[in-house]
């Protein structure tokens, strides 16, 4: 177990008081509580997931990939951020932009709002990223990036890289050093999976000196597949 994940131990679970953020905030006690224990479990690699060095180079990053869902996954609530697939209006949404706003609160669609628009409607362009506080979630901050919607794009994959590098940039300038993504532009913006794991991990190697994890949490167990395959392509020979 990493340093990381043995503080998020004994300050989440076995430490009464006073309540972690993430206890304080979500608000539905119970089976929120337990599953984001049973997420931390998973995320620290006590309880599934696959873990890769992001390069060969000694104090290297790692990589590591859960199913699950985003909302839940947290290190320690202070050097940690999530990574929302928002739209440019960086309003909310459907899918996982959803999902992050609705366990954030309503302050968050509020501290969006003062992200000043570059032109009408438009916060956070295709490929461009933006951070904000995260509020009710679990860690300390959240990066909107806006993934490209492959079939309208001449280049989606540049704007795809765009996204994920854009993002990992603003994480560093910020401190943040554990991140996670979703699958982005994986949903309703439908790129194909192969393809999109494979700019989203070598962007993520980019950054192996930069971050200590990047994490991928995928909802959808074909794509948690598809994640994992190109991990071992591209990132076993890392451990040699
Ligand atoms: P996009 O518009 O970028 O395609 P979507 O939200 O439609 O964004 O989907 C992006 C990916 O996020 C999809 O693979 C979808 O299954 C996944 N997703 C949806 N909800 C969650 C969640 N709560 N946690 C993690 N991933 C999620």
């Amino acid at each position: 177990m990493s340093r990381a994940a043995t503080r998020f131990f004994l300050t989440r679970s076995l430490l009464p008081l006073p309540l972690a953020k993430w206890q304080r905030r979500r608000g539905r006690p119970g089976s929120s509580i337990f599953a984001a224990w049973a997420f931390a479990m998973a995320a620290s690699g006590s309880g599934g997931g696959d873990s890769f060095r992001l390069s060969a180079a000694p104090g290297a990053g790692v990589l590591k990939l859960h199913k699950g869902d985003i909302t839940l996954w947290s290190v320690n609530g202070t050097t940690d951020a999530i990574v929302n697939a928002a739209n440019e209006r960086m309003l909310g949404g459907g899918g996982v932009d959803g999902a992050i706003h609705r366990a954030a609160g309503p302050e968050l669609v509020q501290a969006c709002r003062k992200v000043p628009e570059v032109k009408p409607g438009v916060r956070c362009p295709t490929g461009e990223a933006r951070i904000t506080p995260a509020f009710k979630l679990p860690v300390s901050r959240v990066i909107h990036t806006v993934g490209p919607i492959y079939d309208m794009e001449k280049h989606p994959e540049v704007l795809l890289k765009n996204a994920y590098e854009n993002s990992l940039k603003l994480a560093k300038e910020n401190g943040i050093q554990y991140i996670a993504f979703p699958a982005i532009s994986c949903g309703v913006f439908h790129y194909p999976p192969k393809e999109a794991s494979e700019i989203a991990i070598s962007t993520a190697q980019q950054f192996s000196e930069d971050i200590k994890e990047v994490h991928f949490v995928l909802f959808l167990d074909d794509l948690y597949e598809i994640w994992r395959e190109t991990a071992q392509e591209m990132l076993s020979q890392c451990d040699k």
